[in-house]
């Protein structure tokens, strides 16, 4: 009997490097499409999966082997909605609405610049792939003159981290004095962002599959954007074949806004802008009217349910439960960092299915239905659920193994214990088969030097905003 081995079983073997083939055995596996496997092998080749099944693997000569004893591989975890940027001013405004809190935080994000952006973009990135994410949106919509090329730094925090990333180029027109809600300073003209975002798509757009990079057109929000601006938007996606991302309803008090500057529901707004179809999602739809969800399911908009911010933020529980009935494309997203601080991408579908339960009932969002949520729903808002978003033979080795033996190996159902239970560790995480993530390590770029990085964007946006975060406008006082 030989000792065994004191190093964690992922450890074992080499590194997955993407080339060349790797087996992941004694593995459960719930692989979204298809039955769930209790205890089997995973087979990655090239950056894609080629096989799967109950049982161990058929020998395979100079296969790279990983023990996957006491963990749950699942597809990696997409992100649909995201403020990378926000990582720099967690903690700001902590206890203001919607509007309260962005006014707060506007006058803090026109001081930032490229070096803030990729040191937060850095830090989040690397926060995500240590809660299993492996695929990740960004939406970039602050962008004040003279400060450097703000979306090359995030997409460069992107290929040094390692996640697949959908960057969604961003952008505001309507300041106050036009009746928006951002002040003047940061909001751009309306040719200096439709030039700038077709420069985006031609400069880093890659729509081969695989692609580790696709980019999106995204104007702010209906309060903080111009109907010209929405319309000339989606034409400019539509003529370059990329998706639309954009928030909407995601408070009552922009429906109020709404029908007081633009005399109808949000919904029915971007309905007469064009702006409901297969290739839009938006980030919330918490007040949606019975008829929106029909609208959505029948014209393939999807959803980037964001449960942490929007309750962080009071706005309400999205109807989630109801729009997937009803068809429609739901995803997850952890939202910027200064509405959910260090909210775990994990995490979010533990937070989606509490939420749908506190509002519907305990058969209102069960666990196989929050993974899919984080995973193909995913997928689907991003028009990539073909190549991600689930473990099947030809799809990219976009593969998480979660940590589920420990305290977890009391639960008989290993999705059960990811999903209700929150955020074990991450064992493993692929990205089209090369390690992002090992034993709860990130192996990309290192760790701490991540997070400094992060801490250095938050002290350096505030010195360059003048020395201060603005008081909380919801504190007493
Ligand atoms: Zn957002």
């Amino acid at each position: 009997m030989t000792a065994p081995d004191p190093r964690p079983a992922t450890a074992r073997s080499r590194e997955p490097s993407g080339a060349g083939e790797t087996v992941i055995e004694n593995v459960a596996v719930a692989p979204v499409a298809g039955p769930d496997i209790r205890r089997g092998h995973l087979r990655v080749r090239d950056g894609r999966v080629v096989a799967l099944g109950e049982g161990p693997a058929p020998a395979l000569p100079g296969a790279a082997r990983i023990d996957g004893a006491g963990c749950l591989a699942t597809p990696g975890l997409v992100n649909t909605h995201h403020h990378l940027y926000q990582w720099a001013t967690q903690g700001t405004a902590q206890d203001a609405p919607l509007f309260g809190w962005l006014t707060a935080l506007y006058r803090v994000w026109a001081a930032m610049d490229a070096e803030v952006v990729g040191g937060a973009a850095t830090a989040a990135l690397a926060w995500l792939a240590l809660s299993g994410c492996t695929t990740t949106t960004d939406h970039h919509y602050v962008f004040p003159k003279g400060r450097g090329d703000l979306f090359a730094a995030e997409v460069e925090a992107a290929r040094s981290v390692g996640l697949r990333f959908h960057p969604c180029r961003g952008s505001m027109d309507r300041g106050a004095s036009q009746g928006g809600l951002p002040p003047d300073e940061v909001v751009e003209s309306l040719d200096e962002i439709l030039a700038a975002t077709a420069d985006a798509v031609d400069a880093y757009h890659d729509p081969a599959p695989g692609s580790m990079l696709r980019v999106a057109v995204a104007p702010c929000s209906p309060f903080s954007v111009s109907a010209d601006l929405m319309t000339e938007s989606a034409a400019l996606a539509r003529d370059k074949g990329v998706r639309l991302h954009t928030h909407l309803c995601e408070t009552a008090e922009e429906e109020e806004h709404c029908r007081e500057q633009m005399g109808c529901t949000p919904v029915d707004y971007m309905e007469k802008l064009g702006w409901l179809g297969p290739d839009v999602w938006v980030a919330h739809a918490v007040h949606l009217h019975d008829r929106d969800l029909a609208r959505f399911a029948a014209t393939g908009t999807g959803v980037a349910h964001c449960p942490s911010s929007n309750g962080r933020l009071g706005a309400g529980i999205a109807r989630v439960a109801e729009m997937l009935r009803a068809g429609v494309a739901v995803g997850l997203g952890v939202d910027g960092a200064a509405s959910s601080e260090l909210t775990p991408l994990a995490g979010e579908m533990r937070q989606a299915l509490l939420f749908q339960r506190a509002r519907y009932g305990p058969a209102a969002l069960t666990a196989r239905q929050a993974l899919e949520a984080a995973t193909l729903g995913g997928a689907r808002c991003l028009g990539r659920e073909d190549e991600i978003g689930s473990l099947e033979p030809g799809k990219l080795a976009d593969v998480v193994l979660w940590r589920v033996d420990g305290f977890a190996a009391a639960l008989d159902d290993p999705l059960c214990a990811l999903v209700f239970g929150g955020r074990p560790e991450v064992a493993l995480a692929l990205v089209g088969g090369r390690t992002v993530v090992r034993d709860g390590e990130l192996r990309t770029v290192p760790q701490d030097a991540a997070a400094r990085l992060g801490a250095d964007a938050h002290r350096r946006l505030i010195r360059l905003a003048g020395g201060v975060l603005p008081a909380d406008p919801g504190a007493p006082g």
